[in-house]
């Protein structure tokens, strides 16, 4: 394929099957990415364009890889090292209808949700606010919202937001006493296939 004929990525969202989810990767047994042990669902797909952003591969909204919310929620069940789940992304509220789903699901079975966004609470809460923005808040336990802003970026390992404009909502007042997971640590994880995906915290 010559420069002409090339594909360009999708910067706009675009239509997913209903009941899939088009995600950018999945690990089991994350503590750095809220509180406990969860598993971590990075969605793909993000509009914000934030200068700095952590993972700007994340952007596009081609399908990286769909799975169905069944299929995604029996993977979280079946390890029961997993005390909860973190939404992170991309924009998780640009998928929120299947998230909200998937929300109830592991709710149900116990488990606490989190969820980052790149827009705000009030962006979240108002008529503008992504489809299903209000029936995924209304399943998540954290709120982490805000998008990331370099000149407000704070470097440190132990601030549970990356820039001071951000805010840690806490809807569930057990997790109160749990705010604990921003650490100087690296993991990773690595699948059967043999690939690896690091994470740690930048908030
Ligand atoms: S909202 Fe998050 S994923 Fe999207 S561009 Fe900003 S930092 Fe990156």
């Amino acid at each position: 394929m010559n420069n002409l004929t090339a594909k360009l990525p999708t910067t706009t969202p675009i239509e997913i099957p209903l009941g899939y989810l088009n995600i950018m990767g999945y690990i089991d047994e994350s503590k750095v990415n809220g509180p406990g042990c969860r598993g971590v669902v990075w969605v793909q797909g993000c509009t914000k364009g934030c200068s700095g952003c952590f993972n700007p591969d994340s952007w596009f909204f081609d399908i990286n890889e769909l799975i169905s919310i069944e299929e995604l929620a029996n993977k979280i069940l079946n390890n029961p090292q997993n005390t909860g789940v973190t939404f992170s992304g991309g924009e998780p509220f640009l998928q929120a209808p299947a998230l909200a789903e998937l929300a109830k699901i592991l709710k149900y079975r116990g488990l606490n949700i989190l969820s980052f966004s790149g827009f705000t609470l009030v962006e979240l809460q108002s008529k503008n606010a992504p489809v299903g923005s209000q029936e995924l808040l209304s399943q998540l336990d954290v709120l982490i919202d805000g998008p990331f802003i370099e000149t407000l970026a704070i470097h440190s390992p132990y601030s549970l937001v990356s820039s001071s404009n951000q805010r840690v909502r806490i809807f569930n007042p057990e997790l109160k006493n749990q705010l604990n997971w921003a650490r100087n640590h690296l993991e990773i994880h690595v699948s059967k296939d043999g690939s690896e995906i690091f994470t740690r915290y930048w908030g």
